[in-house]
């Protein structure tokens, strides 16, 4: 099958010929459609953080595709013909305390997608059954694929974010993950202030529904959001943690600043002075839970989330990440179409042929 590779954290990605993955014991084989590029997996080919993944892996943990054959044991509901999506979350152990109490994301024993496991950039992944989620009909697999990280992780942000109808909720980077934060936080009814250094992610935030936009490059959005009263609560998807920094300036007294963005760079500037004073908080939310992406998906099934999505194919993964990074994009996500000219997964299409 083909497959981009990280074979290095210096060097492009190879697209090259790889084996095709056999399912283990309660695991799917899935013959992916699409496959979102999301910013962790370049801080992943460039091995980022912290933890690094160990080359050679597939990135990509926004994948959908269809059930093409299922490993012994439990399949938790899964049969072949079934469309699923495989998100960064890619095992918990469903034993630990962070597990039994809805907190999976946080389990210690986790692997994710595209980092631990192989992932999505390749035409199949093997995925646990029990942490795939079952893609509702109706629903394009090319907006299936970046609600799979970016409307499950922002779904899970805005909640964190405690907003209300009467809230003022500043978005600070309307990218991939900003532009769906933006909806869901207008579906609780607040009131939406988007900022980001690229005009033509604005753009398409008034066009969601922010009522503000701010350009840092061209007023200060400290003084901006300030004006209109400040922020009860800032969501930071930028990678820059300037913007962090500009986001927990932005918020009104009592506000929350809810850190997403992963950048780098890994240190922010807190002063305990105005925190204080301000009774103000930080905290850090993880993607969202196996329940919150079902979530997400009847949000998106009802019509109330739109996905801002521009096509590519895989052989230009390279082209494509160096378009997110320098905010030439068509689009605030960037997905790899894997399906045939008719719209079927390949191996799909041809499992329906002899049977
Ligand atoms: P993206 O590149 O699509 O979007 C980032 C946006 O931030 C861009 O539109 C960019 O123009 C804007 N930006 C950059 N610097 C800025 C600044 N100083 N001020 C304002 N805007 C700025 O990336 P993405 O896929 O949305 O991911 C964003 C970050 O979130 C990444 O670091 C990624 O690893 C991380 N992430 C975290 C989680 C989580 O669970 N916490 C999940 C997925 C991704
Ligand atoms: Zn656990
Ligand atoms: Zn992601």
């Amino acid at each position: 099958m083909k497959a981009a590779v990280v074979h290095s954290f210096t060097e492009p990605l190879v697209v090259e010929d790889v084996p095709v993955p056999e399912p283990g014991a309660e695991q799917v084989l899935v013959r992916v459609e699409a496959s979102g590029l999301c910013h962790t997996d370049i801080h992943a080919a460039h091995g980022d953080w912290p933890v690094k993944p160990e080359p050679p892996f597939i990135p990509g943990h926004e994948a959908v595709g269809i059930v093409e054959k299922v490993g012994p044991g439990n399949a938790h509901g899964l049969e072949v013909g079934m469309r699923i999506a495989v998100p960064w979350l890619g095992y918990a152990c469903g034993d630990c305390r962070y597990c039994n109490s809805g907190r999976e994301t946080l389990c210690e024993q986790q692997l994710n997608t595209g980092y631990a496991i192989d992932g999505g950039f390749a035409e199949h992944l093997v995925a646990y059954a029990r942490h795939a989620v079952i893609v509702p009909d109706g629903i394009d697999p090319l907006d299936a694929a970046p609600l799979t990280c970016a409307g499950v992780t922002t779904y899970k942000a805005v909640k964190e974010s405690g907003c209300t109808s009467s809230s003022r909720v500043a978005i600070f980077g309307v990218g991939g993950l900003g532009h769906m934060a933006l909806q869901y936080a207008r579906i609780t009814g607040a009131s939406v202030i988007a900022v980001d250094l690229n005009d033509e992610r604005l753009e398409t935030a008034k066009a969601l529904g922010a009522e503000h936009v701010v350009n840092p490059r061209k007023e200060d959005p400290i003084e901006a959001i300030q004006a209109l009263g400040g922020a009860d609560a800032a969501i930071a998807t930028a990678v820059s943690p300037k913007a962090f920094e500009q986001a927990l300036g932005s918020l009104a007294r009592g506000g929350t600043l809810v850190c997403v963005g992963l950048p780098a760079d890994n240190g922010m500037e807190i002063p305990i002075f105005e925190t204080v004073l301000g009774g103000l908080s930080v905290k850090g939310s993880i993607v969202g839970t196996h329940q919150d992406l079902v979530e997400v998906f009847e949000l998106h099934r009802r019509g109330l989330t739109k996905v801002e999505r521009t096509e590519c194919h895989l052989d230009d993964v390279n082209e494509a990440i160096a378009s997110v990074l320098d905010g030439s994009a068509g689009a605030a996500r960037t997905v790899f179409d894997l399906r045939d000219a008719d719209g079927r997964a390949a191996a799909t299409t041809a499992a329906a042929a002899t049977a």
